[in-house]
């Protein structure tokens, strides 16, 4: 591992500061599972690492007027076991405890989940340089791609890594992005970014910015969600396929419905032909399927993962029957 100096801001101005002025490549580190390893391998370099563990205010989960307020430096354990995220967003707590181990998730924040870079076995080797860090090809395009994505990808074909992700977006969350010249608040949708935008990034952070807090709006009368994750394996992994769908059901159909999936695009993935399929009639396997075929056409699997296609069918139907049950 290459030698870094370490940060311990006291305060969020003084966090912001450090990250707006450092002269030398910053790496924020949160729980430090995802980064440790980063800067262990050297697929991650920084010559100065921040450390978001002594800034005050960054973690806690707060229930407010208008929902939720989610601090990223939250545990996930403390998000898959608080008693409001259970009765108000059962599919969050669902997809908290169905991310990684019971260590990591004691470990792991929530910011870090979020913010996790991506799982391309080419980009975490470290005598590869693909596109993603500053090479001219992506190794997955022509070479091995079973665990890529089949939406959205462009130039760059790894998956969204994160559960958490699609539940929160599915639950129209809102992430706080901190600056030093004051805060900005975007759909947690928005936060992502395709690589057409910078291939090197996953996110719309910029020099000097970190994510301060998620927000989940107060469940409204008759909301029901679910979250669903298919894995390869029974013990911990990443999702081959997830989805994650919230919405009001009147009489067995929904009357307003988000699909988010997880694994199958470079950012959390909404299927709004499915979406749009699914409003309005009442729910049956037919429908999902119809739903499915819709989204579907929008997706371009490459030679070894065309199965996520009946992945997104499998995920969408349990997802929707669990939801509106
Ligand atoms: C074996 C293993 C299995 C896993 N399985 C799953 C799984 O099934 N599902 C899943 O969702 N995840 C999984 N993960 C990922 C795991 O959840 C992440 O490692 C963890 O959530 C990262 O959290 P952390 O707090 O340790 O982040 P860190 O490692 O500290 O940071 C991760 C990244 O986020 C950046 N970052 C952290 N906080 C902020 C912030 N506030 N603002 C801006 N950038 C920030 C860091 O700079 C770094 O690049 C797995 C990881 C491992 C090692
Ligand atoms: S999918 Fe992205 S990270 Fe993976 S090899 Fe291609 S460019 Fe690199």
């Amino acid at each position: 591992m290459r030698e870094f100096k370490i940060a311990e801001p006291r305060t969020m101005d003084e966090l912001a500061a450090l990250l707006a002025e450092s002269e030398e490549p910053v790496a924020m580190m949160a729980g430090g599972t995802d980064l440790i390893d980063e800067l262990k391998s050297g697929v991650a370099t920084a010559g100065l690492v921040v450390d978001l563990r002594t800034v005050a205010g960054l973690a806690g989960i707060t229930p407010e007027k208008d929902g939720l307020r989610v601090g990223v430096m939250t545990r996930v354990v403390e998000l898959a076991e608080d008693a409001v995220v259970a009765r108000d967003y059962p599919s969050l707590k669902e997809a908290a405890l169905s991310l990684a181990t019971p260590q990591l998730r004691n470990v792991g924040t929530v910011g870090g989940n979020l913010c996790q870079r991506p799982r391309c076995w080419y980009y975490r080797d470290p005598q590869v340089v693909c596109r993603k860090k500053g090479g001219f090809n992506c190794f997955a395009f022509q070479g091995r791609n079973k665990y890529h994505a089949i939406f959205g990808g462009s130039g760059c074909f790894i998956v969204c890594p994160s559960d958490l992700a699609p539940a929160l977006i599915s639950l129209g969350a809102k992430a706080t992005i901190g600056t030093a010249k004051g805060d900005k608040v975007v759909a947690l949708e928005q936060f992502y970014a395709p690589p057409e935008v910078d291939v090197t990034r996953e996110n719309v952070l910029a020099k000097g910015q970190f994510l301060k807090d998620v927000r989940v709006p107060a469940p409204k009368a008759g909301q029901r969600a679910a979250y669903v994750k298919l894995k390869e394996r029974g013990t911990w992994d990443f999702a081959l396929v997830s989805a994650a769908v919230a919405g009001v059901v009147n009489d067995g159909a929904f009357a307003e419905i988000a699909v988010v999936m997880g694994g199958v695009a470079p950012t959390p993935w909404r299927l709004r032909k499915a979406e749009d399929a699914l409003r309005g009639k009442p729910v049956s396997e037919a429908l999902v399927r119809q739903a499915a075929d819709a989204a579907l056409k929008d997706a371009s699997p490459m030679r070894e993962n065309g199965f996520k296609a009946d992945l997104v069918f499998a995920a969408l139907k349990e997802a929707v029957m669990a939801a509106a049950a």
